[in-house]
């Protein structure tokens, strides 16, 4: 590990951009392209907006976010300790959404799943969520 950093938040929609923010700014240190931070910022908007809207769906929830540094490497986790998850794998697929807003659409993990090299879910019904992304950066091409 070269680098770890922790951040504790309630679960309040506003801080959702915080999150994407204080991440991007941890993450610049990899020197990513802006694809790669636009990626990486996506993938964290999805997990954080899960935890506040599913985990908890109230503000008086506490979401860790923590990102590790290591080689070329960005690992982030998103901790929740809301309601739970009971079928992960059906969860995950695209398209499913237990929500009954209109404005989800089911599609937060497919997308983790595409702007990251790797996500897993740890979930247990009534003790909260982990959701860990990885991404290798590759800028290479930056170089002289
Ligand atoms: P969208 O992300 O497109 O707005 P969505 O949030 O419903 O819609 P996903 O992000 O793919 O879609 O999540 C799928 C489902 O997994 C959710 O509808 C919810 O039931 C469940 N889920 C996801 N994250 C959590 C979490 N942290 N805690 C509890 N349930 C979750
Ligand atoms: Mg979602």
């Amino acid at each position: 590990m070269d680098n770890k950093m922790t951040l504790s938040f309630i679960s309040k929609s506003s801080n959702e951009g915080f999150a994407r923010a204080a991440v991007a700014a941890f993450a610049t240190q990899l020197d990513p392209t802006l694809e790669d931070l636009a990626d990486i910022k996506t993938a964290v908007s999805e997990a954080v907006t899960n935890a506040i809207v599913h985990g908890y769906g109230h503000p008086n929830g506490i979401i860790t976010v923590s990102c590790v540094l290591s080689g070329k490497s960005i690992t982030i986790t998103v901790h929740d300790e809301g309601r739970g998850i009971l079928n992960v794998q059906q969860a995950m697929q695209p398209l499913f959404t237990q929500s009954e807003d209109t404005e989800r659409s089911g599609m937060g993990f497919t997308v983790m799943e595409a702007f990251m090299d790797s996500i897993t879910v740890d979930s247990t019904i009534g003790q909260g969520t982990i959701v860990t992304l990885t991404k290798k950066i590759n800028n290479d091409i930056m170089a002289p």
